[in-house]
C-alpha cells in the first residue's frame, strides 16, 4: 500500500527505487555514489553542458585547440603498438573524422561503443597521422538529441560504475526528466514568493528545473545564481547567527587601560606602526563595550600581532581576570610563552603554560593556581581545553592561528570562562569572499602595514642544477655567523617515503655537502625532547643550520636567521611557502628564501615565480586561491561546513555579498528566525545544518 501511494507521489525524499527505470541495480550503484532520494538527484548537477554554438566542425579543429566535436562513431578496437596498446575511437561528422585514443583505461571504454552512436567529446587536439584527441572526456548522445535544434544539453559527473550500468549523461538525464515529468506538485520553495522577488531570484522548482534541463544561456545562468546563492545564502545565515549569538552575551566593560599598558609600552624597543595603533584602538573599543569582543586579527607574518594581543591582555589582567592563549602547536606556544614572559614578567604578571606532555605533578599545580586565580596569564596547547582545567575568572582568551582549530575546540575554552573577550589571530593572510565565509562572525581587523626596520626578502626559483651555487651562498651566510634552514615537504599520504627522504637529505647535507657546518635535524614524529634539544641548539646559534619538515612553519622566531631553502617547493601551497618566508629576515640582516623546484612543470614553475613578484601575504592568497581552490584556507575540522556543489570563492564575490546582505538583514530583524517568512528558511537551515545547530540559539 505505503510503496504505491509513494510511486504516485513523488517528492524531495522520496526514494529513489520508486523512479520509472531505476531499478534495483541503479539504485544501488546511485546510492554507492551516495544519491538515494529524488533530491540527492536534483542536487546532482551538471559537470558542463554541450552548447551548439561551442560544437567545432572537425575540418576546422587547429592543433592545440580545445574542443568539442560531434560526431558518429565510425569504428573503434584495441590497437597494437610499438610501446603499449590503445584504444581507439574513430569518429566523424561531415567534414571529417578525428581518432580518440585511450592508453590506461581499456577495460571500461571498450565496451561503450557501437557503430554509429552519435557522440560527443571533448579535449585537447593534438596531430599524429591526422588529428587526435587522447584520453577524450566524452558523452553519448542520443539519435533525437536535441543538439541540432539549439539546446544546451547537460552533462553529468558520472563514473565507470555508473556508466556501466547506463546512467551516463543520456542515462540521467532521462530519469531526471521522469522525475520532473511526476513531480506531484511543484517543489516547496524556502523562500516565500516576496523574498524571491525582491532579489530577483528564479525559484526553487523552476531552478533546479533550468539547470537540468536549460532552455537558454540567460535562463540557465540566472537558474545558477539562484542555486548558488541558496549555498552563500545558508552559509552567511550561519555566520550571521553565531555573530547574533556571541553577542547576545553580556561581558565585563574594561573602561579603563589599567596599571599594566603603560608600563608594558615603556619596555618596548620600538614603536608601534599605525596599523598597530589602529587594531588596538579597535580592541579598546570592542572592550569597553558591555558585548564581549568577536575579533580576528589578520596580519601577514612579521607584521606584529604578538604585542598587540600582549596588550590587550594586560588591559584584562588589569580589572583582575585571567587570560588564556591557545596555539596549534607546542613550538608555537612555547615561543608565544616567551613573549609574554619577556614583557609580562617584568611588570610582575604571573604568567605560565600547559602543555600536553608536563608532568602529572606540574600540570596539577598549574590547574591549583588557575583555579584559585594566581597565574593571571596560561599560554597552552589544545591541553587547555581538558575537563581539568578550571579558571577563577577567565576573561579573554586569544586563539592563535585559529583557523586550526575547529568551531568545537574554540567553543569550549570560549565555555570555561563567563562570556570571555575573545581575540583571535591568524598569518594566513584570506581572500576578503572566503573571509566572510570563513570567518564571517567575526569583527576583522588587518595589520596591513610592517615595522619600518624590514627589508623585503629576497626570492629566487632555482632548480637543482644550481644547488651548488645555492650551497655555496649558504656556507658564506652561515660563515659570518648567521644561520639558515632547509625545509623539506611532509606530506600525509606519503609521509613515511618522505621521512625517508629528508633522512637522507640530511645525512648527506651534514656528511658531504655542509661537513665543516654544523646541522640540526627536526620533524613533527620526533618526541618533545629530541625536538627542543635540537631547536634550542638553534635558538642558542650553536647550530648553523636546520633542516625541517614544516613543523617549523608557524612557530620559531629566530632573528639571526637569514636563508630559508625549500626543497621541492612545487609541492606547497604559496600561503605555505609565504608562512615559511617569514621565518628568515626576521632580524637586521638581508633575508633570502630559495625555493628548489625538483619537477619541470610550467605550470608550477609560473606559480612558483609569483613569490619572487610580491611578498604580500594577500596577493598570495589570493593565487593560491584561484590556483588550488578553497581548500586550503579551510581548517580541516571545518571542511565539512561548507556543503557547496555550485559555490566558487574566486567568482561569487558579488553573489557572497548579496548574500550576505540579505541573511545578515534577516538575523538582525528576527534574530530565531521565528516570523513566518522565515519559517522556510529556518527549515531548510536546520535540515542542512544540524551539526551546527549547537552554535546557535534558534532551535
Ligand atoms: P607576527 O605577526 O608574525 O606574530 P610578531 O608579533 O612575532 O609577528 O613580531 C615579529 C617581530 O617584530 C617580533 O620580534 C616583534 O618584537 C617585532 N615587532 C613587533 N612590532 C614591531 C614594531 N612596531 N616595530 C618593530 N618591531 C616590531
Ligand atoms: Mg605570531
Amino acid at each position: 500500500m505505503e510503496e504505491q501511494k509513494l510511486y504516485h507521489k513523488i517528492d524531495f525524499n522520496t526514494n529513489i527505487t520508486y523512479i520509472k527505470g531505476v531499478g534495483p541495480r541503479r539504485s544501488l550503484v546511485l546510492k554507492k555514489n551516495g544519491i538515494e532520494t529524488v533530491g540527492d538527484l536534483l542536487y546532482h548537477f551538471p559537470r558542463k553542458y554541450l552548447d551548439r554554438t561551442t560544437v567545432k566542425k572537425i575540418k576546422h579543429l587547429r592543433i592545440g585547440d580545445s574542443a568539442v566535436v560531434v560526431g558518429r562513431i565510425e569504428s573503434f578496437g584495441v590497437k597494437p603498438a610499438k610501446r603499449r596498446r590503445f584504444f581507439e575511437v574513430v569518429i566523424s561528422d561531415d567534414t571529417g573524422s578525428l581518432s580518440c585514443v585511450w592508453f590506461n583505461s581499456i577495460s571500461w571504454v571498450s565496451d561503450k561503443f557501437s557503430i554509429g552512436d552519435p557522440i560527443a567529446v571533448f579535449g585537447k587536439v593534438e596531430f599524429y597521422n591526422g588529428k587526435k584527441i587522447t584520453h577524450p572526456d566524452f558523452d553519448l548522445l542520443d539519435d533525437d538529441e536535441p543538439i541540432n535544434t539549439g539546446k544546451i544539453i547537460p552533462l553529468y559527473p558520472s563514473t565507470s560504475e555508473l556508466k556501466s550500468v547506463g546512467l551516463d549523461s543520456r542515462g540521467l538525464r532521462k530519469i531526471i526528466l521522469t522525475i520532473f515529468n511526476s513531480l506531484n506538485n511543484v517543489l516547496l520553495d524556502f523562500y516565500n514568493e516576496r523574498f524571491i522577488k525582491e532579489n530577483g531570484l528564479k525559484s526553487h522548482h523552476i531552478a533546479l528545473n533550468e539547470i537540468h534541463n536549460p532552455n537558454t544561456n540567460k535562463s540557465l545562468v540566472s537558474a545558477i545564481y539562484r542555486l548558488k546563492f541558496d549555498e552563500h545564502f545558508f552559509m552567511q545565515l550561519l555566520m550571521a547567527l553565531k555573530k547574533q549569538h556571541a553577542s547576545n552575551r553580556i561581558g565585563v566593560e574594561y573602561k579603563d587601560k589599567g596599571p599594566y599598558v603603560s608600563a608594558i609600552y615603556k619596555n618596548l624597543n620600538f614603536s608601534l606602526t599605525n596599523a598597530q595603533i589602529k587594531v588596538l584602538k579597535e580592541i579598546r573599543s570592542d572592550l569597553s563595550s558591555n558585548k564581549p569582543m568577536n575579533r580576528l586579527i589578520q596580519g601577514d607574518v612579521g607584521s606584529g600581532k604578538t604585542i598587540v594581543a600582549i596588550l590587550a591582555a594586560s588591559i584584562v589582567i588589569g580589572k583582575g581576570y585571567q587570560v588564556a592563549i591557545m596555539a596549534p602547536t607546542e613550538i608555537l606556544t612555547e615561543q608565544h610563552y616567551n613573549s609574554f614572559l619577556e614583557y609580562c614578567a617584568k611588570v610582575n604578571i604571573k604568567c605560565s603554560m600547559l602543555l600536553g606532555n608536563q608532568s602529572k605533578k606540574v600540570k596539577d599545580n598549574i590547574y591549583e593556581q588557575l583555579a584559585s586565580g594566581d597565574i593571571q596569564l596560561i599560554v597552552g596547547t589544545h591541553s587547555l581545553i581538558q575537563k581539568n582545567v578550571n579558571f577563577n575568572k577567565l576573561g579573554m582568551i586569544v586563539i592563535d592561528e585559529q583557523h586550526r582549530f575547529g568551531v568545537e575546540h574554540r567553543k569550549k575554552l570560549i565555555d570555561k570562562g563567563l562570556s570571555p573577550e575573545i581575540l583571535a589571530m591568524t598569518a594566513t593572510p584570506i581572500p576578503r569572499t572566503l573571509a566572510f565565509t570563513i570567518h564571517g562572525d567575526m569583527d576583522i581587523s588587518i595589520i596591513d602595514e610592517l615595522p619600518k626596520n624590514r627589508t623585503p626578502i629576497i626570492t629566487k626559483v632555482v632548480n637543482k642544477e644550481s644547488l651548488e651555487k645555492v650551497f655555496e651562498f649558504m656556507k658564506k651566510e652561515m660563515d659570518e655567523g648567521k644561520q639558515c634552514f632547509i625545509v623539506f615537504p611532509l606530506i600525509e599520504e606519503s609521509e613515511k617515503m618522505d621521512l625517508k627522504a629528508i633522512e637522507g637529505g640530511f645525512e648527506k647535507l651534514q656528511n658531504k655537502i655542509f661537513k665543516n657546518y654544523k646541522l640540526s635535524y627536526i620533524h613533527g614524529r620526533m618526541n618533545k625532547e629530541d625536538r627542543d634539544i635540537q631547536m634550542q641548539l638553534l635558538i642558542d646559534n650553536k647550530v648553523n643550520c636546520l633542516v625541517a619538515t614544516t613543523v617549523i612553519e608557524v612557530g620559531i622566531n629566530i632573528p639571526n636567521a637569514t636563508v630559508m631553502m625549500i626543497e621541492n617547493a612545487e609541492r606547497f601551497g604559496l600561503t605555505q611557502l609565504h608562512q615559511l618566508r617569514g621565518r628568515v629576515g626576521r632580524g637586521k640582516d638581508q633575508g633570502y628564501c630559495i625555493l628548489v623546484q625538483r619537477n619541470s612543470s610550467k605550470e608550477a614553475f609560473h606559480r612558483l615565480k609569483i613569490m619572487e613578484q610580491t611578498s604580500n601575504g594577500f596577493e598570495i592568497s589570493d593565487e593560491d586561491l584561484k590556483l588550488r581552490g578553497p581548500g586550503e584556507f579551510f581548517g580541516t575540522k571545518q571542511h565539512g561546513f561548507v556543503r557547496s556543489r555550485l559555490a566558487n570563492f574566486v567568482e561569487d564575490g558579488p553573489i557572497i555579498r548579496h548574500a550576505r546582505n540579505i541573511a545578515f538583514q534577516i538575523v538582525s530583524s528576527d534574530p530565531r528566525l521565528e516570523t513566518e517568512p522565515n519559517k522556510g528558511i529556518k527549515t531548510e537551515f536546520k535540515n542542512n545544518y544540524k551539526e551546527m545547530l549547537e552554535f546557535v540559539s534558534i532551535s
